[in-house]
């Protein structure tokens, strides 16, 4: 055996146990283990959780407040126009800088796997999704990284993008992106999915969009995206983000709307944090908190899924790649405070998102990959109480970061 971590808790299971781990995965669960190991880790009681994915983070922009002048008022457009002014500066060098802290964050923070969307525009052409093919061959190894090829700017308003997107495809982008609800008719936010899927079939690649991303109850890009996903037999191959105008639509119209995603088998993630900034700035007061049903959603039984989106760019001030933090800020947000709500929560920064992202052998489960966190508490709401970093972050069974939080009283 390879490594032995001892007193693990796991959630739904009762007392703790051993986990025992050979070749990077994990190879039996047992009440007490009386054989040895190479490496022991004793989880002390605390929450052994799969590793955190993190499936929608912009890693060409992150750290740009850095440099960048101040945002007055955080709205969309303005943080577009914000990204406009650095995204034709972009080189390899800077972003393996910035991006690679990042990573590194969200190590210690306990997620290994990250979707990373790359602007694909006649603004900055190639230049974020190159930066991105060198991290995710940079990292290879330590961590999992997908560069999805993403339309900023729209593909229909921004002459010059198709052919980006397919040269981004052929360079070795691992899911298609788009921005539908940005076009500026009803219409070509529909050619702009259907051009998205015939990349997709092309490349044989997964689809993953940033959909609705307003209060304004007429952008209604998700449906379309939900009915073409059905018709081109793409169930479970395609994600849907933010998806705020479905909370502004009315009962009966929201309800149609999640039937046929749950049909369709398409995933929502919501990042609860980022609308909350960026939404509602047109409100006066009461001002709505901009994000999707995801309550609903997840009751509807439609996999829901939450993610990073931005650290420390023109679209939020602030985020530690953390996807503890993550959750907390999603509990409030979306009123997820009872206990198997809380549980639940969780699952949105675990095993949702690997479905989402159709992660093999990801879990806790003899056989699967033994991409793990120990936790510093015993319970996911003490986890999230307390906001701690994992006591140890693995990747196929080696230890990858280690987090000791020392406070003292000096009274
Ligand atoms: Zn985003």
């Amino acid at each position: 055996m390879d490594m032995i971590i001892r007193h693990a808790r796991l959630r739904g299971c009762q007392g703790t146990r051993d986990m025992g781990i050979t070749n990077g995965r994990i190879a039996v669960l047992a009440e007490h283990l009386t054989e040895e190991a190479t490496t022991e880790v004793d989880a002390a009681g605390n929450l052994v959780m799969p590793t955190y994915v993190n499936g929608h983070i912009h890693l060409d922009k992150c750290f740009l407040q850095e440099q960048m002048r101040p945002n007055k008022d955080y709205t969309f457009g303005e943080c577009l126009e914000l990204t406009w002014e650095h995204k034709a500066g972009y080189t390899t060098e800077d972003i393996l800088e910035r991006a690679g802290r990042a990573i590194q964050e969200g190590i210690l923070n306990g997620t290994t796997v990250f979707r990373a969307f790359a602007d694909v525009d006649s603004i900055g052409k190639l230049r974020g999704l190159e930066g991105l093919l060198a991290l995710r061959e940079r990292w290879q190894g330590m961590v999992h990284i997908e560069v999805v090829a993403f339309p900023q700017e729209g593909i229909l308003r921004d002459p010059g993008t198709a052919e980006l997107m397919e040269e981004a495809m052929r360079l070795g982008a691992d899911v298609v992106g788009g921005l539908p609800w940005f076009e500026m008719l009803d219409e070509d936010a529909r050619a702009h999915i259907d051009f998205c899927f015939e990349l997709a079939r092309r490349y044989d690649k997964d689809i993953h969009m940033l959909v609705d991303d307003t209060d304004n109850p007429l952008s209604r890009s998700l449906e379309y995206l939900a009915i073409k996903t059905l018709r081109e037999g793409y169930q479970g191959r395609v994600s849907a983000s933010h998806c705020g105008a479905l909370a502004a639509y009315n009962e009966v119209h929201a309800h149609k709307v999640m039937d046929v995603l749950k049909q369709a088998h398409v995933s929502i993630s919501s990042n609860a944090h980022i609308s909350l900034v960026v939404q509602g700035r047109y409100d006066q007061e009461p001002v709505r908190r901009g994000i999707t049903r995801l309550k609903q959603l997840w009751r509807h039984g439609i996999n829901v899924f939450s993610s990073q989106d931005d650290v420390a760019d023109p679209f939020y001030p602030f985020g530690r790649n953390d996807q503890q933090e993550v959750v907390a800020y999603l509990c409030h947000t979306a009123h997820m405070t009872a206990p198997s709500e809380i549980e639940a929560a969780f699952d949105f920064v675990t095993y949702n998102a690997a479905r989402a992202l159709r992660l093999p052998d990801y879990g806790l489960e003899p056989g699967c990959k033994a991409d793990l966190n120990v936790l510093a508490a015993s319970t996911a709401r003490e986890a999230l109480r307390l906001q701690q970093p994992p006591r140890w972050v693995m990747r196929g069974g080696n230890v990858l970061a280690r987090n000791q939080v020392q406070r003292e009283f000096d009274c």
